[in-house]
């Protein structure tokens, strides 16, 4: 069963209705079995809000949700490529690290970057430690 929402030409008068398949509706208009509620008119068509139409704009939204999606990625490599660049990897030891430079048990500064839980995340910020959650995307392996 197909639900379409009909309007009648000569009054506008909008209505929906069921049809066992989307050619049974052409059927019927052609036979001319299909007629307005209102005026009795035969010049019925189907509105653009079809079950067909309403798919389309799906796969249209998809895509550009796909592409908003792949803008982003593209943003996140640019900004882990430049941490790379410039910062030290220090991996799973990062609030170890972090706290090492915030003490000044290494005398140099230095940028580090690495996986932190959220739990430490918290402690260092509690200890005045300046740490920066960023996304990241994990790099493709071919
Ligand atoms: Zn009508």
């Amino acid at each position: 069963m197909i639900k379409y929402k009909l309007m009648c030409k000569d009054c506008d008068l909008k209505f929906d209705s069921w049809f066992a398949s989307s050619d049974e509706f052409e059927k019927l208009k052609k036979k001319g079995f299909l007629n307005c509620h209102q005026c009795n008119s035969k010049r019925i068509e189907k509105s653009l809000m079809t079950p067909q139409l309403m798919s389309k704009f799906e796969v249209k939204d998809t895509k550009e949700k796909n592409l908003k999606f792949r803008e982003i990625n593209k943003k996140i490599r640019e900004y882990q490529k430049f941490i790379k660049n410039n910062f030290e990897y220090v991996g799973k030891n990062f609030a170890y690290e972090a706290r090492s430079i915030h003490y000044g048990n290494k005398k140099k500064e230095k940028r580090i970057y690495g996986s932190a839980t959220t739990k430490e995340i918290h402690e260092l910020k509690e200890e005045g430690i300046n740490a920066e959650i960023i996304p990241w995307v994990e790099e493709k392996k071919n």
